[in-house]
């Protein structure tokens, strides 16, 4: 904005400078009558010129001997002085060259002036996009953040931790030949806490944070993206151990899906710098990359592989707990009044992020601001959580929260016992109902230790157990009301079936033919999906007898997490074994 400015009045006046001195060189000789040469000469002749004003320029002045003045064209020949003083004609010399040039010098002198005020402001422009992109913010730096500042996300806090102790102390790592890693990748929902995850690891380290976006490489010029690359690392070369931020680095690492558009050329040439940098820089550099994204699903695997971002952390929403945390937290500077329960409206903000829970207490705040109120009140909270929900989603998320949260539980919970009855030797080391980025619902299990071969009847149990969800749904809501929560489980099931018998030769009535190898030839294809039908339909019955016959463990495990949103291991153990 200054910049336009400034131009702008360097431009007025200098039109104004323009226009006043040809202005003024054109008026000196505007009032003068211009007569032809011949006239001239025929005036000289006739005795009439009294003086003439010579000079280089085009016209030069005649004053004839009764007082009135003309102009008339130079015919600018060496002689033509002495033929004048030869008629004699009084002639005074005139060197229009320097009051000429003064002016033409004076406008040189502007553009210069004016080229070189806007080349050093579009540099100055470039070299302020590019410290916007990778600024060491005093700013930023002013207030050093630390894990303090985060709240919850233990896991990932844990994790970062490490890397801060390699940054520390390098030789203690160096000595054993450990590497540093090189880049970390967090992902998960929007608004967990990334960026301050990295902005606080940088802290913890006391290193200089580079934050960059993705989507500052894209649409750039051909070849500026790589070379922004470039320079970024350069810059984080010179100041050495820090931690470089790329948010968003999907829209520089997307999978590449083979079409060749301009545009995805451009992307990969940025990409490509990205990696060799990453693998350019020594160990002992400690330049740790943190990328964030909120859909690994479509990075590109070369930023996965070994010695690029091959730490990944999963960053995400907060669980009941983890809400309350962050609640304290950005709580702390604000005066709250006594009847706000923390605790509680931790549990009615399910599915909010860290950042949406950060801007609840704060449209809070101003709330009570705007009231003149000392404090903040449960009633400015309850409306600032409206706002915010609003801004959100047009639609009343508290209820629907209540009756997603209690068919989420079931259908978890269904997982879980499955497999707790059908699998013993599985571990069950985590049910959430928190969605997670890998799908709906955080059910997680770890098969005991890795088995070389599975069973019959161990593909079996999984097929129970990834029906256990569907079946959960319809015990508790019945059949009308099961719902979508189902279709990825049903695809695993029904995968799993087919690979039974079309290609595993465990079911007796198909045989032992591989349809893989009988492929397009047409052969019994009605054979193998009447028999995975019959298969599925079979399983999913008891699946669905289990759970019966566990109704009570079934019930428990969903009302606990429907309370505390995540059971550990231990947990659920506990729980199911009251029962079983
Ligand atoms: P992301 O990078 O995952 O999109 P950010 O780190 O930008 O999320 O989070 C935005 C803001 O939300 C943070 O500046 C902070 O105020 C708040 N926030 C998010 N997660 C947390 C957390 N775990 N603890 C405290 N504040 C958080
Ligand atoms: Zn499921």
């Amino acid at each position: 904005m200054k910049f336009n400015k400034k131009i702008k009045i360097t431009l007025t006046i200098f039109v104004m400078i323009a226009l006043l001195s040809t202005g003024f060189l054109y008026m000196k000789n505007k009032n003068i009558e211009e007569i032809p040469y011949t006239l001239f000469l025929s005036h000289v002749e006739k005795d009439l010129v009294e003086e003439v004003e010579l000079s280089n320029s085009e016209k030069f002045k005649v004053i004839l001997k009764n007082g009135s003045v003309f102009i008339t064209d130079n015919p600018r020949k060496e002689s033509f002085k002495e033929e004048l003083l030869l008629n004699n004609i009084k002639v005074i010399e005139k060197d229009e060259t320097i009051s000429q040039t003064i002016p033409m010098l004076f406008t040189i002198f502007i553009m210069g002036f004016l080229l070189f005020h806007i080349s050093r402001n579009m540099s100055k422009q470039a070299a302020r996009e590019m410290s916007q992109m990778s600024k060491i913010d005093t700013e930023n730096n002013s207030k050093r953040l630390t894990f303090s500042d985060v709240a919850g996300n233990e896991e990932a806090k844990e994790a970062l931790m490490d890397l801060v102790d390699f940054m520390k102390n390098p030789e203690v790592y160096n000595k054993l030949g450990a590497r540093l890693p090189r880049g970390v990748l967090l992902y998960g929902p929007p608004g967990t806490g990334k960026t301050l995850l990295a902005k606080a690891m940088a802290g913890e380290a006391g290193v200089p944070f580079f934050p960059v976006s993705g989507s500052d490489f894209v649409q750039v010029y051909a070849g500026l993206g790589a070379s922004r690359i470039r320079e970024l690392f350069k810059k984080a070369k010179e100041v050495g151990k820090s931690v470089i931020f790329i948010d968003e680095i999907d829209c520089l690492g997307k999978k590449r899906q083979g079409n060749n558009f301009a545009g995805s050329e451009e992307g990969d040439r940025t990409l490509n710098a990205l990696l060799t940098e990453m693998s350019g820089f020594n160990d002992n550099d400690g330049i740790i990359v943190v990328a964030a994204t909120n859909r690994i699903d479509i990075l590109d695997e070369a930023l996965l592989r070994p010695g690029r971002f091959d730490r990944q952390i999963e960053v995400n929403l907060p669980d009941v707990n983890g809400r309350y945390k962050i609640l304290k937290l950005h709580s702390e500077n604000k005066p709250i009044s006594k009847d706000v329960d923390l605790r509680k409206l931790a549990l009615d903000t399910v599915y909010f992020s860290g950042a949406k829970l950060e801007s609840l207490m704060n449209e809070a705040a101003i709330l009570a601001a705007k009231e003149k109120s000392n404090e903040i009140t449960s009633d400015h909270i309850s409306k600032a959580y409206y706002t915010v929900l609003v801004g959100d989603e047009k639609k009343d998320r508290s209820t629907i929260n209540l009756r997603d949260k209690e068919i989420t539980a079931y259908h978890e919970a269904g997982h879980a016992l499955v497999t707790k009855l059908v699998a013993k030797e599985n571990r069950v080391s985590k049910v959430s109902i928190i969605p997670s980025t890998k799908g709906m619902g955080g059910f997680s299990i770890n098969l005991p230790p890795d088995k070389m071969y599975q069973s019959k009847k161990d593909i079996l149990s999984n097929i129970m157990i990834a029906l256990g969800g569907r079946a959960a749904e319809e015990i508790i809501f019945g059949k009308d009301f099961v719902t979508t929560g189902a279709s990825s489980d049903l695809e695993k099931a029904t995968e799993m079936t087919l690979s039974m018998i079309a290609l595993l030769g465990m079911d007796e009535e198909v045989g032992l033919v591989n349809y893989k190898v009988v492929g397009n030839r047409n052969l019994d294809n009605k054979l193998v999906l009447d028999r995975a039908k019959e298969i599925l339909d079979k399983l999913y019955l008891e699946t669905k007898k289990l759970l019966m016959d566990n109704i009570e463990s079934l019930k428990i495990l969903a009302n606990n997490l429907i309370e505390k949103e995540v059971l550990s291991e231990e947990e659920i153990n506990h729980l199911i074994s009251i029962e079983i």
